[in-house]
C-alpha cells in the first residue's frame, strides 16, 4: 500500500503518516520525490485499515498496489481451480459445463421432465431452486425440503449433479445434505453470515455476484468462503442493475475477462437473470461462451407459460436442444468441448 501526500505536506505531515503505520504495526518507507513524497507500507496483510491513513493531514489519496483478496487471487494461485461435482463434471477444467432447470421445483413431474429433456441435449448440472428469494414476500416461496427431496429423485433418474440454493444459515445444512454443489444468489452475496457458513458446509459453492456488486467485491465474497476452508467455489455472472429498461439486468461479460484475470476460480454466465427475456438468453448464452464462460446456467421449464416464477425468461426443452448445437459449435471453434459426467454416462 502507498500513500501519497499531497504537494504542499510538510515533514511534519510525512511523520504523522509513518507514526501512523507503526502503531498500526507495519514499516513505514517514506520516499521523497520531487513533487510529493510517497509513503509505502510494509508487510500489508491483507488486514490495513485504509481508513485511518486516508484522513491524515496531508495525504493525498492511498493506492492499493496487491488486492485485498488473497486466496482467491491470481497472485495466490496462477494455476486454474477445477471444481469436480459427484457425478464426475468438472469446472474451470477447459471444457464448457451447461447447468440447466427450472426456476424453481414445482412439482414431481415438472423436475422429472425437464432433467430428463437438459440431460438429454448434454447438460450435466439440474438447477431448480427449493427455497426461493423472491422480492414479494406474496409470489412462490419455493417447496423447501421437498423441492431438495424431488432433486434427488431427478439426479438419481438422470445422473445430472444438482445445484440449489440456501438462503439462510439455518438451511444451509440441509440444503447441503441434498445438493451437489450449494448456490449463494445475487441477493445473498454480502451475507457474510451466510457465506462463513456456506464455506464449512463441506460442498462446492456457485456463488452469483450481487445485482449492484463490483467484482472486488464479488471477490472478496468468494475470499470468506475460501478462508473458512472451502476451495471449490464457482463465480457467477447474473447480470448488474441498469439504467435501460430493456433488459431485467445488464449481463456484464466483461466480468467474464476480469475475474480470468484477477482469479484463478471459475466463473460461469447466467444469461437468464442476466437478461429476463427468453429472446435475449440465447445470444447471450452464445456471447458468454464466446467470452470464455467456464459454463452456463440457463432457465428451462417444460411450459414457461404456467411456470410458477421466472417463465418469461425460460426457454422450452426445443428451444434448448437448439441452443446446445450452437453452445457446441461455439465451444469447438474455441477447442473446447461441452462438458460430460462421467457418472452419469454409467447410469445412463
Ligand atoms: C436463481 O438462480 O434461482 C436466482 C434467484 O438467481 P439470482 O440470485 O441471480 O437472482
Ligand atoms: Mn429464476
Amino acid at each position: 500500500m502507498l500513500v501519497v501526500m499531497k504537494h504542499g505536506a510538510t515533514s511534519n505531515d510525512v511523520e504523522g503518516v509513518v507514526r501512523a503505520i507503526e502503531t498500526m504495526g507495519y514499516g513505514a518507507r517514506p520516499m521523497p520525490g520531487e513533487q510529493r513524497t510517497t509513503v509505502g507500507l510494509v508487510g500489508n496483510d491483507g488486514r490495513v485499515d485504509e481508513g485511518r491513513l486516508v484522513g491524515l493531514t496531508g495525504v493525498l489519496r492511498v493506492i492499493h498496489v496487491s488486492q485485498p483478496y488473497k486466496q482467491v487471487s491470481r497472485e495466490w494461485c496462477e494455476e486454474n481451480t477445477v471444481v469436480e461435482l459427484d457425478n464426475g463434471v468438472r469446472i474451470g477444467g477447459g471444457d464448457l459445463v451447461v447447468m440447466a432447470g427450472p426456476c424453481a421445483v414445482e412439482s414431481r413431474e415438472q423436475i422429472l421432465e425437464t432433467a430428463r429433456r437438459v440431460a438429454a441435449a448434454g447438460a450435466t448440472v439440474l438447477r431448480g431452486g427449493a427455497f426461493k428469494p423472491r422480492t414479494s414476500p406474496y409470489s412462490f416461496q419455493g417447496l423447501g425440503e421437498e423441492g431438495l427431496q424431488l432433486l434427488a429423485e431427478a439426479r438419481a433418474d438422470t445422473g445430472l449433479a444438482i445445484v440449489t440454493e440456501a438462503l439462510d444459515t439455518e438451511s444451509v445444512g440441509l440444503v447441503a445434505e441434498y445438493a451437489d454443489m450449494v448456490q449463494i444468489g445475487a441477493r445473498n452475496m454480502q451475507n457474510y453470515s451466510l457465506l462463513k457458513a456456506v464455506g464449512r458446509a463441506g460442498r462446492p459453492v456457485l456463488l452469483k455476484r450481487g445485482m449492484s456488486a463490483t467484482i472486488k467485491e464479488l471477490l472478496l465474497a468468494a475470499e470468506y468462503i475460501v478462508a473458512e476452508g472451502e476451495r471449490r467455489v464457482v463465480l457467477c455472472e447474473r447480470g448488474v442493475r441498469n439504467f435501460d429498461t430493456h433488459a431485467r439486468n445488464l449481463l456484464d461479460l466483461t466480468a467474464i475477462v476480469t475475474v480470468h484475470e484477477l482469479s484463478h476460480l471459475p466463473i460461469i454466465a447466467d444469461p437468464s437473470h442476466g437478461t429476463g427475456a427468453r429472446s435475449k438468453v440465447g445470444p447471450m448464452a452464445r456471447a458468454s461462451v464466446a467470452a470464455g464462460a467456464d459454463g452456463v446456467m440457463i432457465e428451462v421449464h417444460p411450459d414457461p407459460a404456467q411456470a410458477s416464477s421466472d417463465g418469461a425468461q425460460s426457454l422450452t426443452p426445443a428451444q434448448f436442444d437448439e441452443l446446445m448445437v450452437d453452445l457446441e459449435a461455439i465451444a469447438r471453434t474455441m477447442g473446447r468441448e461441452i462438458a460430460r459426467a462421467p457418472a452419469a454416462t454409467i447410469a445412463g
